[in-house]
């Protein structure tokens, strides 16, 4: 059990459980993109772990760049996108993988990949550690997910409660 300001969070999916999970992941997006140059569109902050331990695995020649987006307060998603920084690269006739944490009730990621196909590219997929399909307000289609969870507020791997808990190895859940 950890402590993370006042809230109490136990061991959920381990560091190993995490690493094996990525390399298929990582074999999955090699095999599909091999004769490709993709884009991988890192979500930041929460996606700098799972993005890193990932593109490392992924011998293809690629590109990897940084967004942000922001539609969450503390443990309740307000639904509501922020702008997005860093979109301004030219994607257009890209193979593009944009790369998140985690979708919840979708909004971020549906509203991020209308933003995308606006940049005219190739194709758009989405490369996700986590996925709480029971809390998806929108229909989205990813392409890669790590685990689907339940509807329960996680940190670590990148993940924060009130930017502490990114830097934690494995992935914690609220008790
Ligand atoms: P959505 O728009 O899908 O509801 O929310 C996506 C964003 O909310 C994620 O990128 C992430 O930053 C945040 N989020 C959703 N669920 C969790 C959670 O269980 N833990 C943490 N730390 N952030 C979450």
């Amino acid at each position: 059990m950890i402590n993370i300001l006042d809230k109490t969070f136990v061991p959920f999916i381990s560091k190993e459980e995490i690493e094996t999970r990525i390399t298929e992941l990582a074999a999955s997006i090699s095999r599909d993109y091999k004769d490709s140059c993709p884009v991988f569109l890192v979500v930041l902050n929460g996606a700098f772990l799972f993005a890193s331990e990932l593109v490392k695995r992924i011998p293809l020649s690629c590109e990897i760049t940084f967004i942000r987006v922001s539609s969450y307060s503390k443990t309740e998603s307000t639904g509501e996108v922020k702008e997005i920084i860093g979109i301004d690269k030219n994607l257009a006739n890209r193979d593009i993988i944009i790369i998140e944490d985690i979708v919840d009730t979708g909004l971020t990621m549906s509203q991020l990949i209308s933003k995308v196909w606006e940049k005219s590219p190739k194709s758009v997929e989405v490369a996700t550690l986590l996925h709480k399909p029971e809390s998806l307000k929108t229909p989205i289609e990813l392409r890669y997910t790590g685990f689907k969870i339940g509807n329960k507020f996680v940190v670590g791997y990148g993940l924060d409660y009130d930017e502490i808990g990114r830097n934690l190895d494995s992935i914690y859940a609220l008790e």
